[in-house]
């Protein structure tokens, strides 16, 4: 997204619903209107893009938030919010089918942490080893729980978690705390191996997710459980299982991932 978005300075702001922009779309639009775009970061599932006054236009994808800067407006439902820019270049269109993200608008470091970032652990990719295990070790909660926790860890989602414990042979239900460290640590090399391999092929496209220009990811292809439950594991043949944790439909082997 940074080629298309660094240098620009959005002159209109319009809003479809609401809910999604914060604290009002009056306040988003005044907020980050006649600013040029200085640097875009990511923590977690939350983009900041800071803005050439020192403010902060933060813009959180949620499930099922996506970007899109496209000259016209793309043929798909639910954009609820369109930002037009100075130069009448591509516009940025933030699409949300699930409605679970947001726009904001922060007037300074203090409002972003005490808003858009507050509760958020630290970003899971990249973080370090010794971090991770902070965060894990001895904890009682079941480990997809916990994974999918934003504020143990900003960033994991559901395809990610499922595909990150069956490459370390650890079952969704195992609790850290009767993990050993060797354990968790060969977690966490392949939750990062995981995570950099999906990114190298544009993510996962399941049902709709593409990436700024519209394009879909492959990592679907590389799934080894996520959404296979009855089909046979690839590494040793028994039949992947579903069953839900904290709510979300979860997938793994119970022969590579015996409890
Ligand atoms: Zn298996």
């Amino acid at each position: 997204m940074a080629p298309g978005l660094l240098g620009r300075t959005p002159t209109s702001v319009r809003v479809g619903l609401d809910k999604l922009a914060r604290p009002t779309p009056a306040i988003l639009s005044a907020g980050i209107r006649g600013q040029s775009i200085s640097e875009l970061r990511r923590h977690g599932k939350l983009l900041m893009l800071r803005m050439s006054g020192g403010s902060t236009w933060a813009i959180h994808l949620g499930m099922t938030g996506q970007v899109i800067l496209a000259e016209t407006r793309p043929l798909v439902k639910h954009i609820h919010i369109t930002v037009g820019f100075a130069d009448g270049g591509p516009r940025l269109y933030y699409r949300d089918p699930r409605q679970f993200g947001f726009m904001a608008w922060c007037a300074d470091q203090a409002a972003l942490e005490a808003g858009p970032l507050a509760n958020m652990g630290p970003d899971a990719l990249g973080i370090p080893l010794e971090v991770f295990l902070e965060r894990l070790h001895g904890r009682s909660g079941k480990l997809k729980s916990l994974l999918l926790d934003q504020r143990v860890l900003a960033g994991v989602g559901n395809i990610y978690a499922d595909e990150s414990l069956h490459r370390a042979e650890l079952h969704p239900l195992a609790r850290p705390a009767g993990l050993s460290r060797e354990q968790l640590a060969n977690l966490h090399r392949h939750l990062q191996e995981t995570l950099a391999e999906a990114l190298a092929r544009g993510g996962s496209t399941i049902s709709n997710f593409v990436d700024a220009h519209g394009r879909p990811g492959t990592f679907q292809h590389a799934h080894r459980v996520y959404q296979r439950g009855g089909q046979a594991c690839g590494v040793c043949g028994r039949e992947i299982q579903r069953i839900v944790v904290a709510g979300r439909s979860t997938h793994f082997c119970p022969g590579c991932q015996g409890q």
